[in-house]
């Protein structure tokens, strides 16, 4: 069993070339454990997104070597990546990142058909009794507000089970009482599911509940706080969430 559910060593990412160029990331090197929840801040344009796309195999690097639960991801094809991504990764990205022509229950449901390993159903109930978003069952992305809408991104990436969490601001559009909540929530199923996470955010109010924090300034990532453990979490509101990693046990 690896302890690391990523591994990223040396990754750069450089669009364009010439006068156009920009180094979007400089060599990064990024370990994230079973159990860890860590979040990355900084400004705008300073690489978040593509560290967290990358680390998730959505793009490539231009260097350096990405590890998933061990599998070298940078040195497989299109469709072997997107087997690990299916098997392993859970993402809460800022494009919305559910179908529009079905329901919100469809959406679980499609899961079903392409994955095994997802939450039973009472883990399920509990998981959107505990977003508030149970009565949106029925309901399609576009009848939603931007707040559902995010809760039930929410709710289908933490529903796959995945081993590695990212999640790019998954609290902007909830108020502060909801986003502590979310937080909360994704630290639980972390350490309940042995997964990593990776949440992106420039709420500093929310670095509580995670186990480090980094900053990215310019495409170079610092370690600002190691908590060496976040927060103990008291038990009541996520004890539906069920024991148990990636049915593979990396
Ligand atoms: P953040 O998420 O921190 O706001 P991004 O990772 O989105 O930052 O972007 C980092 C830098 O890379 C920015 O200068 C951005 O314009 C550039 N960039 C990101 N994606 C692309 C792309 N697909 N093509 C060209 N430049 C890009
Ligand atoms: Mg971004």
């Amino acid at each position: 069993m690896t302890e690391h559910v990523l591994q990223m060593d040396d990754v750069t990412k450089t669009f364009g070339s010439g006068r156009t160029e920009v180094r979007a990331l400089k060599k990064t090197s990024l370990d994230v454990n079973r159990g860890e929840v860590i979040a990355i801040i900084g400004p705008s344009g300073s690489g978040k997104s593509t560290l967290l796309t990358i680390a998730g195999g959505l793009q490539g690097p231009t260097g350096g070597e990405v590890r998933i639960a061990g599998e070298r991801i940078t040195e497989l094809g299109e469709k072997d990546r997107s087997k690990v991504r299916l098997e392993h990764v859970g993402f809460i990205l800022q494009s919305s990142n559910l179908v529009p022509f079905l329901t919100v229950s469809d959406q679980l449901k499609l899961l079903d058909k392409v994955k095994k390993g997802n939450m039973k159903k009472d883990e399920r109930d509990g998981l959107l009794e505990e977003l508030g978003i149970t009565k949106l069952a029925k309901k399609y992305p576009n009848d939603l507000s931007g707040g559902e809408r995010q809760r039930v991104a929410i709710a289908k990436a933490l529903y796959s089970n995945p081993s590695l969490l990212l999640a790019d601001e998954p609290t902007a559009s909830l108020d502060s009482d909801r986003a502590f909540e979310v937080m909360k929530l994704l630290k639980s199923a972390a350490v309940k599911k042995n997964a990593a996470t990776i949440v992106v955010t420039h709420d500093t109010r929310l670095t509580d509940y995670v186990d480090k924090v980094y900053k990215m300034v310019d495409g170079v990532l610092h370690l600002e706080a190691d908590k060496g453990g976040a927060e103990p979490l008291e038990e009541g509101r996520t004890d539906f969430l069920e024991k148990g990693g990636n049915e593979d046990g990396i």
